[in-house]
């Protein structure tokens, strides 16, 4: 032998473990349950656990691979969750366990209807305002949220954004027309920067002398808020809004 790693093998030995368990497990399944297939329901199944032995190296000419060694035990069966697989309630497919909606689309199409239900409960629920009156004006919104076309339009006070919206849709979906009405127009809440200097201060004296913090006067934060907000008035392109969906805009 030229290399004195090789032999390890002979220093191996294998050792056979009988596993007998018969156990009688009643399962209380739903109606879109089936017993999974891989491991027949009992939520178990071998896991190989392969091993390499790091000085255990390839000799010249003799290609081993990385893991030829196993350690198999029992395991949690990765298919299923307790032995128990969902269906599809339409095409009966069983779904893998990280599986939430069925390939064929059915149940992606229930929670599509789903949330187009709470949608609309929570439009007929909201305080609504008329767009352009007085009462609308006080607001001073910036942009409006239109929830069907998931998109923020700007105000404008002339409304061409959303109609130009409402005329794309119609013109790609011809046979299910919307109208104005139809839309659940949001308000929206506007989001700027915010950097508070106290914390910014507190957060620079942590591995300092422990009356550091202590030693710098509210007056001194203050100044340095003074500045940090001057500096966040200039990053105008870091507005963000996100729709308040507490006031409903309507248009006549
Ligand atoms: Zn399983
Ligand atoms: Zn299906």
């Amino acid at each position: 032998m030229l290399h004195n790693d090789y032999p390890i093998e002979s220093k191996l030995r294998k050792e056979t473990i009988i596993v007998t368990v018969k156990h009688e497990l009643e399962k209380d399944l739903q109606e879109n349950e089936e017993i999974c297939p891989n491991c027949k329901g009992t939520g178990l199944n071998i896991h190989d656990n392969v091993y390499g032995i790091s000085n255990n190296k390839n000799v010249i000419g003799i290609r081993k691979p990385l893991f030829p060694y196993k350690n198999p035990s029992l395991g949690f069966c990765q298919h299923c969750y307790n032995g128990v697989l969902k269906k599809c309630s339409k095409c009966g497919k069983l779904k893998t366990r990280n599986e939430q909606y069925c390939s064929c689309g059915h149940d992606r199409y229930i929670q599509e209807q789903k949330q187009i239900e709470k949608n609309n409960l929570a439009w007929e629920n909201v305080k609504k305002i008329k767009y352009n009156t007085d009462e609308y004006l006080t607001y001073d919104f910036e942009m409006l949220y239109i929830e069907q076309f998931d998109k923020f339009v700007k105000v404008d006070y002339d409304d061409s954004e959303v109609y130009d919206l409402l005329s794309d849709y119609n013109f790609d979906f011809s046979d299910d027309k919307l109208d104005i009405k139809d839309l659940h127009i949001y308000a929206t809440t506007e989001l700027k920067i915010n950097i508070d200097a106290y914390s910014m201060v507190m957060q620079a004296c942590e591995d300092l002398h422990e009356d550091a913090f202590d030693s710098i006067s509210n007056t001194d934060i203050s100044i340095l808020q003074d500045m940090i907000n001057d500096w966040i008035e200039k990053q105008l392109n870091t507005t963000s809004y996100v729709p308040n969906y507490k006031v409903g805009i309507i248009f006549e």
